[in-house]
């Protein structure tokens, strides 16, 4: 059986992370997709919100499961028995860093694959900094992220009082 994880904080879920999980979950038996925990970034959602959010979105692929963890990813992903984790790369910008965590997390465990994935070109623009700015400014966001999510973002920004007027 083939297990794959699938990390990132998800501070919201994005389409362009939507499209990495279906191209992932058509490919593995099983993907876990793993909200983390990241103490570089403060999340706008708590973690209970970006898995429920996620899950909301990927009813339909039967094979995806989403948990959050605070382990180090490695054991985690021990703990599931996968051994590839999945990165998905939106531009050479994004390939120094993801390099250098893969690299790190071959030495903290040799058997643990990282595989690359490339951005759908439609979604190689987009992050989850860049929907949180743009709900700012009233944008439609339609086109950035599920539907399912949409009234709950715009809600979350609204009530954090984040809005421009
Ligand atoms: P960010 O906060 O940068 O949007 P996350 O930490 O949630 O991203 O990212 C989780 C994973 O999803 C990373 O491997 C990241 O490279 C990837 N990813 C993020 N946005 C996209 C996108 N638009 N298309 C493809 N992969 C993406």
């Amino acid at each position: 059986m083939s297990i794959a994880v699938y990390p990132g904080s998800f501070d919201p879920i994005t389409l362009g992370h939507l499209n990495i999980i279906r191209r992932a979950a058509a490919v593995f038996d099983t993907l876990y997709v793993c909200v983390m925990i990241n103490s570089d970034k403060q999340p706008l959602f708590s973690r209970e919100e970006r898995v429920e959010f996620i899950e909301r979105t990927v009813v339909r692929y039967k094979n995806v499961k989403v948990e959050s963890s605070e382990e180090l990813l490695v054991k985690y992903m021990r703990s599931r028995g996968a051994r590839v984790m999945i990165k998905g790369l939106r531009a050479v910008s994004d390939f120094d860093k993801e390099f250098q965590i893969a690299l790190i997390n071959r030495k903290l465990d040799p058997g643990i694959e990282t595989l690359f994935m490339p951005s759908s070109e439609k979604y190689t623009y987009l992050s989850s900094s860049a929907v949180k700015e743009m709900t700012r400014y009233g944008a439609d966001l339609k086109t950035f992220v599920p539907n399912e999510i949409i009234g709950d973002i715009i809600r979350k920004v609204e009530n954090e009082g984040l809005m421009f007027k």
